[in-house]
């Protein structure tokens, strides 16, 4: 069966010291300090090290093969969208990013599907790169949930979205810039935490401020199964009820009826939750993922889903038929039946 892999980050090998070019800033460079190994550093700041797979095209595909995976949607790591930099650096170094994503897809195209990254701190640099990343050949975006602490409902943001929905490109909405994280850095308590409350401030914000109401056609995936949002929907919906006065100012309709509407990913590390998931969403807005190759992802890509009792009508959804719909791509253009 064709497998999909939603969720997964890539860097180009080298990058510029962008801190250097510019003259300001803790942008993300590489540290090659040993075979196989990368320090990625934060101006001076060790920020994580990562591996050879982190980068290494073949070997991904070679380690994914061990889990009959074929394709990888790959976009950045969160921390390289310095939506905090000058816009136009931004965009350099997201125009870096998305170049070497769309060189990759070309090379192997029935392996990888790209995601671009677009300086948000400025939507019409954003949506010229848009436009830009539509004639290149990428699917969708990433962006963060949440732009310099300002919610994704805001206004000066909504231009990227109705741009998306015209060019048909997909949005993956993905935890970043924790709440809180500065009052919690003992315990990884900003990934184990705030990341999927996180998610939940994007999902909500996007629902209350009304953006799938304006732009029906958008495609959006939030990540790690939406983090909090679906677990707490119950919570969500209630203060819908009992508080419209707070809540439903900008969007008079339940939030529950956007569920299924937009799509999430299967990184849970929990078959009883992502049955909790399925039922909510239903099976064609569920997507294996796994955020490969970090260590707090699915790394077994797929094979707890293997292993639950799903129809094969469910696994198709889930392992590739979910993820097609919305890269509104083929699955011609991943199996070798067309090519
Ligand atoms: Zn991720």
């Amino acid at each position: 069966m064709l497998k999909i892999d939603s969720h997964t980050h890539i860097l180009p090998k080298k990058m510029p010291n962008w801190s250097e070019k510019f003259g300001y800033g803790d942008f993300i460079y590489l540290q090659h300090h040993k075979k196989g190994f990368a320090k990625m550093m934060r101006g001076n700041q060790f920020f994580r090290e990562i591996k050879e797979n982190a980068w290494n095209a073949e070997l991904r595909i070679k380690e994914y093969a061990k889990f009959e995976t074929q394709v990888q949607v790959v976009c950045t790591i969160p921390v390289m969208f310095s939506y905090w930099a000058k816009p136009l650096d931004c965009l350099s170094l997201s125009q870096f990013l998305n170049d070497h994503i769309a060189k990759l897809v070309d090379k192997y195209p029935q392996h990888y599907i790209g995601l671009g990254t677009v300086p948000m701190q400025d939507a019409e640099l954003a949506v010229t790169e848009l436009e830009r990343l539509k004639k290149i050949g990428i699917k969708g975006i990433q962006i963060g949930s949440n732009i310099n602490d300002e919610n994704l409902n805001e206004e000066r943001f909504y231009p990227v979205f109705q741009a998306c929905e015209k060019l048909g490109l997909a949005v993956l909405v993905h935890p970043w810039n924790m709440m809180g994280e500065k009052k919690m850095q003992r315990y990884w308590l900003p990934w184990l935490v705030g990341m999927p409350a996180e998610t939940s401030r994007a999902v909500c914000s996007m629902i209350f401020g009304g953006i799938f109401e304006k732009l029906p056609k958008l495609r959006v995936m939030f990540a790690h199964a939406g983090g909090s949002f679906l677990p707490t929907i119950g919570r969500i919906a209630h203060g819908f009820e009992c508080r419209p006065d707070l809540v439903a100012i900008d969007n008079a309709i339940d939030p529950r009826h956007y569920l299924g509407k937009f799509w999430v990913d299967s990184v849970t590390h929990d078959p009883m939750m992502l049955e909790y998931v399925l039922k909510l969403q239903g099976s064609n807005r569920v997507m294996l993922g796994s955020d490969y190759p970090f260590p707090l992802g699915d790394l077994e890509i797929g094979r707890f889903i293997e292993d639950m009792a799903l129809t094969k009508q469910i696994k198709e959804d889930i392992f590739h038929l979910s993820a097609l719909e919305w890269l509104d791509s083929k699955k011609e253009d991943y199996t070798d039946q067309k090519k």
